[in-house]
């Protein structure tokens, strides 16, 4: 074990994780240069489509420094390596590199990755400097006392800021810019400079979780990840932190008290190959036998007996957006089903379930989940909206599915008068008498956004449009102070250097999500900005549900749980956006957005005349008058029907958020 190295690699999206994680695996000669391609580890193919590391594959890479040590090597200097050159250039080592996520939705399952391992790489692109989640990672890693090694990369191109984000870096981890190694990922640049350094200053792994024990406790793995597999059911990723697994033995997942037996074990190279065993320190796959990847879940302690006591940190995951997913053609239901059964084998985070437990044929009182022209559909459970992204992208790809998706929504929870408290996912879950419900209450998040100053009017004023309550400011970089800026050191000014502002802001989780705000962000700042949030807890807020009534009926399907002082905005929006798109009919048709009964808003779509005894000009009259009674029979009839027929484009335009 004094020769393993277990660690990630940490990053903003797009600042080069992939790239450098390749020259890794280039340098260990862990994949042989011929099957080398871009981005290597980001499986699937959206990822390298999109060029962005939803997940990495973890690796095991074997490296023997003679084949490359450069005794000359300044960095070497610095970390007082060259003493040791012979010690380390002698040896062989087993280097674990193992993923995070790198977006806020998956917050959780990053620091379940970084409790697996003892150090991390922090890697910043030297033309945009720190963003907001190189700083959100740093505060995980350093809750789990990491070892941190700072790099700087992309300094080949022709716009990267290196002196600034050199300063930028040693201030935010108070270290001296000689600390940090600059690298090209791309060209290889001092790339094995980092390997040096992870030998070096990462220790190698440490047993026992950090929970003292006081005999051993036989087998503690910590589950970091998972994967299905249609032939061995759930394959669990895990560092194993006391005793050993081999096919074989019996295993009990502790926090979700499932038994299974081992049917093998195997180790990353990058692909999944058997091993004999996995011992104490190592990182390594396990194929369950369990056939619900619900149950072996990220955080997981997997142990040899029931009576281990788990490790520490395991925290259920909690969706926290909510939208509905229906069929284009309403006949795909089934197709729909199917596709995200097969989603969740792999993605156990997405929730999901049917929006009627009974399906009502069209006839009956309408039941949410249904409306004219919109089949049934799925209430489904996201971490984030970029979660929701991924997931509906890939039923469009994977199983060819034209797909409508909700306005995206948070939780709510309301306490009814007799101290019930529910949990509100869709309008459907709103208790069916508003006079029973006491109060709402819903999440409120930390907000972390980090701007260059440039930027920074135009971000107070973007906040300032939202329900937030601001809570500080703080300048990254050498000592700056607005007052004094001219005391500056000179060079990084006149180089047009413009630094860093980190604000704070709490708000409520539903201004980000169902407004947005990413985007907005990003596109008032020119992609400068970046942002981080953290969960804080239930605040109080007055909740109503929003009804929309088509023809006097209540259409379920587009009722919503709104803030109550926005219900008249929404409601007013929505009905302007249903005039402009229904198609009109041969009756008026009334639009009314509704709050408990009473009418908050009001359109109306005028009847649309058709000419029906034009075609027979100066034929007789009986017959035109037989013509104009039917027309208006038919209205009548549809009418009394109470329900027009709602194009799927109608959804579509109605469920775009803002
Ligand atoms: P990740 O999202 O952190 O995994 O970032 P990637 O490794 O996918 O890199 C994002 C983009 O930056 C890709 O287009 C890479 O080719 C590019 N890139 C990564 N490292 C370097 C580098 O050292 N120099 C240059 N010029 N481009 C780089
Ligand atoms: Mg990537």
């Amino acid at each position: 074990m004094e020769n393993t190295r277990n660690f990630v690699i940490l990053a903003h999206i797009d600042h080069g994780k992939s790239t450098l994680a390749d020259r890794f695996l280039e340098l260990t000669e862990t994949v042989p240069k011929e099957k080398m391609r871009p981005q290597y580890l980001d499986a699937m193919d959206l990822e390298q489509e999109r060029g962005i590391t939803i997940k990495m594959h973890p690796v095991r890479m074997v490296y023997r420094p003679s084949q490359i040590l450069n005794p000359k090597s300044e960095i070497l200097n610095n970390l007082e390596i060259r003493n040791s050159k012979l010690e380390i250039a002698n040896s062989e080592y087993i280097l674990n590199l193992i993923d995070t996520p790198g977006h806020v939705d998956f917050n959780y399952e990053v620091s379940r990755s970084l409790a697996a391992v003892e150090g991390a790489i922090l890697l910043v692109d030297a033309s945009k400097g720190i963003q907001a989640q190189t700083i959100g990672n740093l505060e995980l890693a350093r809750e789990q006392n990491l070892v941190i090694i700072p790099v700087i990369n992309k300094i080949d191109l022709a716009q990267a800021r290196i002196k600034e984000t050199e300063s930028e870096t040693a201030d935010l981890l108070k270290i001296s810019p000689a600390e940090i190694i600059k690298i090209s990922a791309k060209q290889g640049t001092n790339v094995e400079q980092v390997l040096q350094a992870v030998i070096k200053k990462i220790p190698p792994p440490k047993v026992g979780g950090g929970l003292p024990s006081p005999q051993p406790t036989g087998l503690r793995a910590l589950i970091f990840d998972s994967k299905y597999d249609p032939f061995k059911g759930v394959l669990a990723f895990v560092r194993i932190f006391e005793g050993e697994v081999k096919a074989g033995d019996k295993i009990y997942l502790l926090q979700a008290g499932v038994e299974s037996e081992v049917r093998s074990v195997g180790i990353f190279q990058p692909e999944l190959s058997s091993a004999a065993k996995l011992s104490s320190g190592e990182i390594g796959f396990i194929a369950t036998g369990i056939k619900t990847s619900t149950k072996v879940r990220v955080g997981e302690t997997l142990a040899g007996s029931p009576e281990v006591k788990p490790l520490a940190g395991y925290q259920e995951r909690q969706p926290k957006v909510f939208l509905s997913i229906y069929p284009q053609d309403a006949n795909n239901f089934n197709l729909l089903k199917s596709g995200l059964e097969k989603l969740k084998l792999t993605d156990a985070s997405l929730y999901f379930k049917p929006e009627l437990k009974d399906y009502n044929p069209p006839t009956t009182l309408p039941a949410k989940g249904w409306a004219p022209g919109l089949g049934r559909g799925f209430q489904c459970g996201f971490l984030g909206l970029l979660h929701a992204e991924i997931i509906s992208e890939r039923l469009k790809r994977e199983f060819a599915l034209n797909i409508i998706l909700s306005t995206p929504s948070v939780v709510y929870k309301v306490t009814t008068k007799e101290g019930e408290e529910i949990f509100i996912y869709t309008s459907a879950d709103w208790p069916a008498f508003h006079q029973q419900i006491d109060r709402g209450q819903e999440l409120w998040v930390k907000l972390q956004i980090l701007t260059p100053l440039n930027y920074l009017g135009q971000v107070t004023e973007l906040m300032g449009n939202m329900e937030s309550s601001y809570q500080k400011t703080d300048y990254l970089g050498p000592d700056y102070n607005p007052a004094t800026a001219s005391s500056h050191p000179a060079p990084l000014w006149e180089a047009g250097w413009d630094p860093k502002v980190e604000l704070i802001y709490e708000l409520p989780l539903r201004e980000i999500i169902t407004k947005n705000f990413y985007d907005k962000l990003k596109s008032t700042t020119q992609g400068f900005a970046s942002m981080n949030y953290e969960i804080l807890g239930w605040r109080p807020v007055k909740l109503v549900k929003l009804d929309i009534l088509i023809l006097g009926r209540k259409e379920e399907v587009f009722s919503r749980i709104v803030p109550a002082k926005e219900a008249f905005q929404q409601g007013k929006q929505i009905v302007e956006k249903l005039k402009e798109t229904l198609p009109p009919q041969l009756f008026s048709v009334p639009l009314q957005a509704a709050v408990a009964g009473k009418i908050i808003a009001r359109e109306t779509i005028k009847a649309q005349r058709r000419d029906v005894i034009s075609p027979l000009y100066g034929g007789d009259y009986t017959r035109k008058r037989k013509l104009l009674e039917k027309q208006k029979k038919g209205k009548k009839e549809l009418k009394e029907k109470g329900r027009i027929r709602i194009p799927s484009r109608v959804f579509l335009e109605i469920f775009k958020s803002e």
